[in-house]
């Protein structure tokens, strides 16, 4: 646990082509919550993954640390892990529909925001806001997205240990584990739907707090450098007050006995 120390918020994003408000191509973004005196490396550690990303180098880095004040924290619990099969994209994505249908997504719905990532021409920073029974968009901030920041996990030790017991290891599935748990504890979601945007990295995921973080192996093909992230949520969401959550609330992730379910 982080106890009395202090905590800071770490937010990397960085860009080719200038900074992403003034077009900047998305490169890589990362967000850690940690200790006082573990700051400067993990600005070192942000600074070399964001010069040296699979899709290409950046030309804009912003890295900004702010002390969180305790009274903001707030808890959610880790999103049980479990894998599903699939050898192909197809397949993947055929088991992504089943898997947005069993966690509350309309076969419609489910099918459009799959589509919305795969049309996407290049990477948003942030994830769409889609509608569970229609299908259609309910944030307006377009290529940007809604970014979800202020997420941690509150004992590093427990969950490399969760992460172990699956035989899990690396980044990428790391942050998206938080990330997932974080947005199904959201007021008004109802799934979400993730393939990354690494050209090297074709995993990706159905998290929903009904059925926990479902892995699917195969989402996209190897070298397609275009990801993104679908979060579904119930019509009768008060959207202004999601997107608070997501990108301002404070959540430290706890790793308890059902962080399993296979
Ligand atoms: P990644 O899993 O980091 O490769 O990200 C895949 C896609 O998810 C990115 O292209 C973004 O569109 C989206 N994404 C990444 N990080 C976040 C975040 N913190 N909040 C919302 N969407 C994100």
């Amino acid at each position: 646990m982080f106890g009395e120390k202090e905590l800071y918020s770490l937010k990397m994003r960085a860009a080719q082509g200038g900074p992403h408000e003034k077009g900047g191509r998305h490169i890589s973004g990362s967000e850690r919550i940690i200790e006082k005196n573990a700051v400067d490396k993990e600005v070192l550690a942000m600074l070399e993954r964001a010069k040296y990303h699979q899709r290409g180098a950046a030309d804009f880095i912003s890295i900004k640390v702010e002390l969180i004040k305790k009274e903001q924290i707030r808890y959610r619990q880790l999103l049980a892990f479990s894998q599903c099969e699939a050898a192909s994209v197809e397949a993947g994505r055929k088991v992504a529909l089943a898997e947005l249908e069993s966690a509350g997504v309309t076969p419609l719905a489910a099918r459009k925001g799959l589509q919305a990532i795969a049309a996407l021409p290049d990477s948003m920073r942030g994830a769409m806001l889609v509608n569970a029974v229609t299908g259609s968009r309910m944030d307006d901030l377009g290529n940007r997205g809604v970014r979800v920041t202020n997420m941690d996990v509150d004992d590093a030790e427990k969950f490399a240990t969760a992460l172990a017991q699956h035989g899990l290891q690396g980044d990428h599935v790391r942050e998206a584990l938080v990330l997932a748990s974080k947005v199904a504890g959201g007021e008004g979601v109802v799934a979400e739907l993730c393939w990354s945007d690494d050209p090297l990295y074709v995993t990706g995921y159905v998290g929903s707090a009904k059925n926990g973080y479902r892995r699917i192996q195969v989402l996209k093909k190897l070298h397609d450098s275009v990801g993104g992230r679908v979060f579904f949520i119930r019509p009768d969401t008060d959207v202004p007050a999601l997107i608070h959550y997501l990108q301002e609330q404070v959540i430290f992730i706890r790793t308890g006995e059902s962080a399993s379910v296979d």
